[in-house]
């Protein structure tokens, strides 16, 4: 059975993601979603409350068998070897994420040989959709349904009146 991994932020899930994941299970049978715990990163949603975010999408997308969802202090390859894990999904969006997502994938191949970094690109209507972008049009009260799914929406919703 070939596993891959799926590491981000997922700040929070969205269609573009998914969409990486569905690509993903064409050539992957399982797909595990790695949260980092020590992200330096700062986040709108909570670990848990992207994990739960995550499930919960998931289940709803009827991908339960072939996706599950964990999180991980340390290096991604770190967690790739402990769990013998020999692939690294990563999306990649036009020209912006190459460089990023480059510099990534040769560290990681430095820390890891035995670790590749597959990289799948989305279905068009998704090249431009990121999880910042999301934030920003909810905050000023535009519509992201075509963006995220149902239960994040409601989600950013119940987040930007507690804020
Ligand atoms: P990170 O903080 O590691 O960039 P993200 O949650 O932003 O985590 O993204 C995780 C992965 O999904 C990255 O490889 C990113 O390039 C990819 N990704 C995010 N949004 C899209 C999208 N709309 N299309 C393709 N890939 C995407």
């Amino acid at each position: 059975m070939k596993t891959a991994l799926y590491p981000g932020t997922f700040d929070p899930i969205t269609f573009g993601h998914l969409d990486i994941i569905k690509r993903g299970l064409k050539i992957f049978d399982k797909i595990i979603i790695l949260l980092a715990k020590n992200s330096l990163k700062n986040t709108l949603f909570s670990l848990d409350e992207r994990i739960f975010q995550i499930n919960k999408v998931i289940k709803e997308e009827n991908l339960s068998e072939k996706v599950i969802v964990d999180d991980f202090e340390g290096l991604t390859i770190d967690y790739c070897k402990k769990k013998n894990i020999y692939f690294i999904i990563r999306g990649l969006r036009p020209l912006v994420d190459f460089e990023y997502e480059f510099e990534m994938a040769m560290a990681n191949r430095e820390m890891g040989n035995d670790v590749e970094t597959v990289f799948i690109l989305t279905d068009q209507k998704y090249f431009y959709l990121r999880s910042t972008l999301i934030k920003d049009i909810i905050n000023y009260g535009g519509e992201v349904s075509d963006k995220v799914p149902q239960i994040i929406k409601e989600e950013l919703l119940k987040k930007l009146k507690k804020n």
